[in-house]
């Protein structure tokens, strides 16, 4: 992508254009959440402006413009993600909420005493919390795939864990925190051989690879619209269609039902019967914004260019004096993990932010991730499409400086 591409692209991101504390806003933290690109602005504004109503209950001209287009929005998710069907894409609050689907869901319902569910040391905890408290009510035991020195996780430990006790293997496609992209495809085919469920944490993988769930093999897969661009507040559970029909509801409400009464309610069909009450319609309608202006890229090419970017900052990195590299994992995508010398993270964090540049520290919701390293937390840097070299050698040209000072 040559430069004048670039400007282009990113030129479509107000939020980019500010200043913060007297310099040019160099955000680094897309990890966390990503910026939002004009289109998904006015897709959001034109839906209140113009469509605002509530959903499927199409009685008027609003109700019926705002219903089609938030099904239009699942029907760009279930093509951005290669999903056979359409109603096998449910709207959520985000990855979370997704996860906590499954584990209520599925989990509360399928899983008993001994059972065993497979994570890795590496999840976030929206992947490790909601198993948890299934693993209290039920009875199954959590198994933690360990990882090696780099941040890789270790295949052949996980190969070993397997067995007929197994029934869910819940692992991140990329690492928040280290930037690790798993072997999903060989962890899923692994799972499948000895008749477990798999589902793929994609919070941190949709905005930087080309996901596709029927490759990957899996049964579920969840990820959050703010990451990829889109608003707040929405996500996706993709689920099988015979996995989805046969789980119980999980949220009760209006929307979900087929049939009320006080002898007995029976349920609505999918989607709808994991979408109780009045969805987050601007929303999906904002993702599917996303997700267009995702799709219109040229996504090798953007690929390529995230890569480049990528190296560059971990190679600048690697000059910094008293700088280490936190996780050197074979494949790499979005973050990289540091810590500088005897600096506390959050002290560096300040000072960076004075220079407006925005990054994250802390333990980044891997707890277990940074207590398997022996660490309390790290610096985190993590690129979208929309930055540039200008960003990367900023976060550099401070690191030097606090390395100096220090
Ligand atoms: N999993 C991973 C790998 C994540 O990075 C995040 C967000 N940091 C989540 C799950 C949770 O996503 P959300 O907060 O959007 O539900």
């Amino acid at each position: 992508m040559n430069q004048q591409q670039h400007d282009r692209l990113r030129s479509q991101f107000p939020a980019l254009a500010q200043e913060v504390n007297g310099h040019p806003l160099v955000y680094l933290d897309n990890a966390a959440t990503t910026q939002k690109p004009q289109a998904v602005l006015d897709a959001i504004n034109h839906y209140y402006r113009a469509d605002n109503a509530n959903v499927h209950r199409a009685a008027h001209a609003l109700s019926d413009r705002a219903t089609r287009a938030f099904e239009d929005a699942r029907e760009t998710v279930a093509r951005f993600i290669n999903a056979p069907r359409s109603h096998e894409v449910i709207w959520t609050r985000g990855t979370t909420e997704a996860i906590n689907l499954v584990a209520q869901s599925w989990g509360v319902s399928e899983l008993r005493a001994g059972d065993e569910v497979v994570l890795s040391t590496l999840e976030h905890h929206a992947n490790i919390v909601p198993w948890q408290l299934v693993a209290q009510r039920t009875g199954a035991v959590i198994r933690v795939i360990p990882l090696d020195e780099r941040g890789n996780l270790d295949m052949a430990a996980y190969l070993a864990m397997l067995g007929p006790r197994t029934r869910l293997v819940s692992v991140a496609h990329v690492s928040n925190a280290l930037g690790t992209v798993n072997p999903v495809e060989q962890i899923v085919a692994a799972a499948k051989a000895v008749g477990a469920m798999t589902l793929i944490d994609g919070a941190q993988a949709v905005v930087h690879l080309e996901v596709d769930v029927q490759a990957i093999g899996c049964d579920f897969y969840a990820f959050s619209g703010h990451k990829l661009y889109g608003p707040t507040g929405i996500g996706v559970l993709w689920g099988r269609t015979a996995l989805l029909e046969r789980m119980p509801p999980w949220q009760a409400g209006g929307e979900m039902i087929d049939r009320v009464s006080f002898s007995g309610t029976t349920f609505n069909s999918l989607p709808f019967k994991f979408e109780a009450g009045t969805p987050h319609i601007a929303g999906a309608i904002g993702l599917a914004a996303a997700i267009d202006f995702v799709m219109e890229q040229d996504r090798g090419l953007l690929a390529s260019y995230e890569a480049v970017l990528t190296d560059y900052l971990v190679a600048g990195l690697r000059q910094v004096p008293g700088l280490h590299l936190v996780g050197e994992p074979r494949q790499r995508a979005g973050a990289v993990s540091f810590l500088l010398a005897d600096i506390h993270p959050q002290d560096a964090a300040t000072l960076l932010d004075m220079q407006g540049i925005a990054l994250r520290v802390g333990h980044h919701c891997a707890m277990p991730l940074m207590e398997s390293l022996g660490i309390g937390g790290t610096m985190r840097a993590s690129l979208a499409c929309y930055n540039n070299r200008d960003d990367v050698d900023a976060l550099l040209a401070a690191l030097h400086k606090l390395s100096d000072f220090f």
